[in-house]
């Protein structure tokens, strides 16, 4: 059998996710990550991506939209200002995040826009829209 870690995932409003996994993958600020077991001692900020949960053989996924990661050997803590399984994720919702920050990043007249803002909203926006594409309008 695979050797474990715990993950636990830790939202605002709720415990996420608590258990014995075998790997994670996640988008972090210095790109895409996989963790294992064993793992040396980092801490790392989260970017918006999909966070892959890997245990017994099955894959599940999230979207992790934004926080803080820290890793041990025998632990990894995720704590989420946003994180939602698929069926979560309000796709028309999404869908106008999506819109709002293209039409923003668009503009011809950016004065006064906050563009890091904009792009981190549009990268939410896709990450959740990958996840939850049927439920698209
Ligand atoms: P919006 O502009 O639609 O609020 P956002 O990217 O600014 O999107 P966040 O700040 O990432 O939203 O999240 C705020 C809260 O709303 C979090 O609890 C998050 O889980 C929830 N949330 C945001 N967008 C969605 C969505 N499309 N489906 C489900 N939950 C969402």
């Amino acid at each position: 059998m695979a050797e474990t870690m715990k993950l636990q995932v830790i939202t605002p409003d709720r415990e996420f996710y608590n258990d014995e996994v075998t790997m994670v993958e996640l988008n972090t600020a210095n790109g895409q990550m996989g963790i294992y077991p064993h793992h040396i001692p980092i801490a790392v900020a989260v970017a918006p991506g999909v966070l892959k949960i890997h245990r017994e053989g099955e894959v599940r996924e999230a979207a992790l939209l934004s926080g803080f990661t820290e890793v041990l050997p025998d632990k990894m803590t995720i704590l989420a200002e946003a994180c939602e399984w698929p069926e979560d994720i309000d796709g028309a919702r999404a869908n106008e995040a999506r819109i709002r920050a293209e039409r923003r990043l668009s503009a011809e007249n950016k004065e006064g826009l906050d563009v890091a803002r904009a792009e981190m909203a549009l990268k939410r926006a896709l990450v959740r829209l990958s996840l939850a594409k049927e439920k698209q309008s």
